[in-house]
């Protein structure tokens, strides 16, 4: 029996109708107060007890998916954040950083649809008419989010001819963010997406990533302000190399026993890297030669940037929004700076 949809009420749902529906037909909600609140609140009634929380957007065309750690994928995202991590213990306070949170991100039908189709085309493949891979990530959920922000979920219901083809050229990169001090979406329970246009993460659970803010100030800061292959969309498959691009993201906050942690945001995407070009010096290619165009004359799609004379880890750049399908937005923590002095 699924608990109320509303986070925190632990009453079951109550039947859809006096006949109870086979298959579970429910409201979603324990009572009739709960489902305006949860309208009111714009969360959706989660569709498995492995998601804690639905919060849909205003236009309800995307929603953002609170997950257990029961989930499969908070298990797989964990594990995958931890593997990558890369960088030693002693770079972060002496302990590697901790999951506290994986939200999985339905964009907007419109940029899966793109990202899918730019992704066959990479792949040579042709595009798979409706369907799509389950493992791009969407439809999500177990058949069904809702209404209104099911529009995502659920209608790719083909059978992901396509696939295969997708999929050979389409990796999961990080891609480190920012966050403004006053939004606390997925640091604090029950937090929703701001709509404040600064607000780096919760744009980009809005649209997916742009190119237009790609270069701004709060993006290249983890770069010295230098974008070393051009304005492009910037990933790795490193999670502690995207750490350092999330530091716009950090909000310290005061842990149990006093202890105080610098929680921080980062990205899980879906990239289209097509062919890439792969180089260990920027200075390989021109300026000009950093755009879709300018790859595209030399036969490439994106630049893999893999560690040697000018990078310590490897980074993916892209030229074109289709190419990038955020995935999961992870929430995690770091010990705070003035507590690693403590303990020494
Ligand atoms: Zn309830
Ligand atoms: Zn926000």
């Amino acid at each position: 029996m699924l608990q109320c949809g509303v986070p925190g009420c632990a009453l079951p749902r109550q039947a859809a109708s006096a006949t109870g529906a086979l298959g579970g037909g429910t409201s979603g909600y324990c009572s009739a107060a709960h489902e305006q609140l949860a309208r009111r609140k714009r969360l959706l009634a989660p569709a498995t007890p492995d998601v804690e929380a639905v919060h849909i957007g205003p236009g309800e065309d995307w929603s953002v998916h609170l997950l257990r750690r029961s989930h499969p994928r908070h298990a797989a995202v964990r594990a995958l954040f931890a593997a990558r991590w890369g960088k030693p213990a002693a770079e972060s306070g002496g302990c590697l950083p901790r999951v506290q949170a994986v939200l999985h991100i339905t964009t907007p039908p419109a940029v899966f649809e793109r990202f899918r189709r730019h992704a066959a085309a990479l792949g040579g493949g042709a595009a798979p008419a409706g369907g799509s891979s389950a493992d791009d990530g969407q439809p999500f959920g177990g058949g069904g989010v809702g209404t209104g922000a099911g529009a995502g979920a659920g209608a790719g219901a083909g059978a992901g001819a396509g696939a295969a083809s997708t999929r050979r050229n389409v990796e999961e990169l990080f891609h480190g963010t920012s966050q403004l001090p006053g939004c606390f979406f997925g640091v604090r329970p029950g937090a929703r997406p701001c709509e404040a246009a600064g607000c780096a993460v919760c744009a980009i659970c809005r649209r997916s990533l742009t190119l237009a803010r790609a270069g701004a100030p709060a993006v290249a800061r983890g770069n010295g302000g230098w974008l070393r292959f051009g304005r492009g969309l910037y990933f790795s498959s490193c999670s502690g190399k995207s750490n350092d691009y999330s530091a716009g993201s950090e909000k310290v906050l005061r842990g149990q026993h006093g202890r105080r942690w610098r929680w921080r945001v980062m990205l899980l995407c879906k990239v289209a890297v097509g062919r890439p070009f792969e180089t260990d010096a920027a200075a390989d290619l021109d300026e000009a030669q950093f755009t879709a165009a300018g790859l595209k004359a030399l036969g490439f799609d994106s630049v893999l940037g893999a560690a040697g004379a000018d990078l310590n880890y490897p980074e993916t750049v892209v030229y074109a929004e289709e190419a990038v399908l955020p995935r999961e937005l992870i929430v995690y923590t770091l010990p705070a700076h003035d507590d690693e002095e403590d303990e020494e």
